[in-house]
């Protein structure tokens, strides 16, 4: 791994606030950018149902003013021949009715009446053309609000004639009402539909035609205020295609060749963003119905709606649009801005990672190269710890005990290997004894029957030989003293194969009261024991003769160390009932405090092992016994254990 543990730990933090604050952001968009495209639908079709509604509102009155008309004419009540009574009649229909543009009847005769609204001399204007006799007049009269004359004129050179008009031809073919398509208005020159109804005779045979005149323009100046997003836009177009209201009216006019005046196609319009909207369309398969549509201009995505307008028999569809920005604008600009501001806090928190990670691992690190170090000896335990977390320096203080622990066992093992060592040549001299033992034995048997037979001869002659007889008592006492040590010895060895045997204590006790003797004499300690008839007891010899010896040297170094001036070791032997105790008693200076006696390494010495106590002990055990200390007697120290009796 290349990377400190600090970077890994900060870049998958910052990697991960990354990613979670991301996710959060893109889910959230995408919930809201779903919410806010339903909330603009919702939003589009309100505007197209307002314009809808504003649409019918506006052609309704023409329907209406149109049936009431129809119903006066043809039931007298103002009768078709009175042209100045119709005039009046049109007059006030026009006053109550604000977006009708004018109303006209023609009959078949050719007979005309037409009150519209003008722009002057006078507010209103009447044409009149007049049949009579086959002669024809056209007078114009302009009117005031309050209806009186501004202006009059004729002209004679008007070929206009209703009845070669749609709307006179249509009503009249058809016997109903009808609505025209839309044209241009012959007077007005602006953009208009007519609402058509046949007036008949009482006999039911047709008089004429009523017709109401509406211009739709006012519809496009509704829709240039109608609010659809904040660049959207909504239009009327017919079946065609034609273009019927625009919230830019000068769109929907184009001049013909001929010079008049017709509809623009909504492929034909200078507003690419309509005829976009319009592309997306197929109505191909007759359908009437709402629509919605997805569709993009210049790289920005749109949404359309395209509603037909329906309760009027007018083949009409509200196309409504706007750019999809103006909904979700704010949330996508929303969403940028808090990608940036993920990243940034990303970035912060990588470096505040990297700066949290480094202090926590600074200790971490101090305290792992001081580790290190005092693992590898080369810096104390007992130096001072870094500063660090309270679990490391529970760990330290564990650790510590377990190097400390590791070091006193592996100085003791090495202790121990010493003393191993020193046994094994211990053990190997006592072999190297037992084999000299074996072989002085018999050259000093030898000596001692030679110097008996030189006794012999040389007492033949007593006096003379009285300073050679001296030299060979002499040599005889010492002979035999070498023999006895030497017995002493082999006495040991003999029958030792290990196992438990049954043997007279008192000739053990001489036995080895002779080898230490020596050592006792040296160091000025007199050696005494007691003599009687005991049973024999059973164990083995050699070991027993061991523990014998161990509490012999034990008192001896005791009363050495002391230079006490009584210097005596006493061993008594008692029966008891099943065994002898057997007590090895000195003089010397008693248990010294800071030894725990039968605990293995304890010792007083400097060449001490502290072994020979608790090896005595299991010794005595293992042979059916027991070994303590008797600590109830005053001045002086003694040890003591029994032996099974036979
Ligand atoms: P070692 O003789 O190697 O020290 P031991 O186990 O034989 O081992 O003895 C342990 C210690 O007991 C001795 O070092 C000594 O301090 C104490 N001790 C044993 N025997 C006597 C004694 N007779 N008098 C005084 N102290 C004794």
């Amino acid at each position: 791994m290349r990377y400190s543990l600090g970077f890994v730990l900060a870049l998958s933090l910052a990697g991960l606030q990354f990613v979670a604050i991301f996710v959060v952001v893109s889910t959230s968009y995408l919930s809201s950018e779903r919410a806010m495209l339903k909330l603009a639908r919702g939003l589009m079709e309100d505007a197209g149902a307002n314009a809808v509604e504003h649409t019918k509102r506006f052609l309704e009155p023409a329907a209406e003013t149109t049936e009431q008309a129809k119903r006066v004419l043809n039931s007298g009540l103002v009768s078709t021949t009175d042209r100045e009574t119709m005039e009046r009649y049109f007059f006030q229909l026009l006053q109550t009715e604000p977006q009708l543009a004018g109303i006209n009847y023609g009959d078949e005769a050719g007979n005309f009446v037409y009150v519209m609204k003008s722009d002057g001399p006078g507010p209103y204007r009447t044409k009149f053309i007049t049949i009579e006799d086959e002669t024809r007049s056209v007078d114009f009269i302009w009117r005031s609000k309050d209806y009186s004359i501004v202006e009059q004129s004729t002209d004679p050179a008007d070929a206009y004639d209703a009845r070669t008009r749609p709307w006179y031809i249509e009503a009249s073919a058809l016997g109903s009402r009808i609505w025209t398509d839309p044209y241009i208005f012959f007077s007005s020159q602006q953009p208009g539909i007519t609402v058509a109804a046949p007036v008949v005779f009482p006999s039911g045979a047709l008089q004429g035609v009523i017709g109401v005149d509406i211009e739709i323009s006012d519809i496009s100046v509704f829709l240039s205020d109608l609010r659809v997003g904040d660049n959207g836009a909504a239009l009327i177009l017919n079946q065609d295609g034609s273009v019927l209201a625009h919230p830019d009216p000068d769109q929907i006019k184009v001049l013909n060749e001929d010079g008049t005046l017709s509809f623009a196609n909504i492929n034909d319009i200078d507003d690419p963003i309509s005829r976009a909207a319009f592309a997306n369309i197929d109505r191909a398969d007759g359908s009437t119905g709402e629509l919605q549509s997805n569709f993009s201009y210049q790289d920005d995505a749109y949404l359309g709606l395209f509603s037909p307008i329906t309760g009027i028999d007018l083949p009409w569809t509200i196309a409504v649009y706007a750019p999809e920005d103006d909904f979700i604008g704010v949330i996508k600009d929303n969403r940028a801005r808090n990608t940036w501001i993920a990243a940034i806090i990303s970035v912060l928190t990588a470096l505040a990672g990297l700066t949290l990670a480094e202090l926590i691992l600074r200790p971490v690190r101090a305290f792992a190269v001081r580790t290190a170090l005092v693992s590898q000896g080369e810096v104390s335990a007992t130096e001072p710890l870094p500063k660090t977390y309270r679990e490391l320096r529970r760990a330290n203080k564990t650790l510590i005990n377990e190097i400390a622990q590791r070091r006193e066992s592996e100085a003791t093992v090495q202790e121990l290997n010493r003393d191993l060592a020193h046994f094994s040549r211990v053990n190997v001299m006592g072999q190297m004894a037992t084999g000299l033992a074996h072989e002085l034995s018999q050259p000093l048997t030898a000596i001692t029957q030679n110097v008996d037979a030189a006794i012999t001869t040389a007492s033949q002659n007593p006096v003379e030989n009285q300073d050679l007889l001296e030299i060979l008592r002499e040599l005889d006492e010492q002979a035999h003293q070498g023999g006895d040590i030497i017995r002493a010895l082999r006495g040991f060895i003999r029958k030792d194969d290990g196992v438990m045997s049954e043997f007279d204590l008192r000739i053990l006790i001489s036995q080895t009261c002779r080898l230490m003797r020596h050592e006792a004499e040296v160091r000025s300690v007199n050696l005494e024991y007691a003599t009687g008839d005991f049973p024999n007891v059973k164990g083995n010899r050699v070991q027993i003769a061991q523990v014998l010896i161990n509490l012999m040297r034990n008192a001896i170094e005791a009363i050495e160390s002391s230079n006490a001036k009584i210097r005596n070791i006493r061993i008594d032997v008692s029966e008891q009932p099943d065994r002898l105790e057997i007590c090895v008693e000195d003089t010397g200076p008693g248990i010294s405090k800071d030894v725990i006696l039968f605990k293995q390494f304890q010792t007083s010495k400097a060449e001490g092992m502290g072994l020979g106590l608790s090896i005595c002990r299991k010794i005595v055990e293992s042979n059916g016994g027991r070994l303590w200390h008797d600590a109830d007697v005053q001045t002086k120290t003694r040890f003591c254990f029994t032996l099974p009796i036979v």
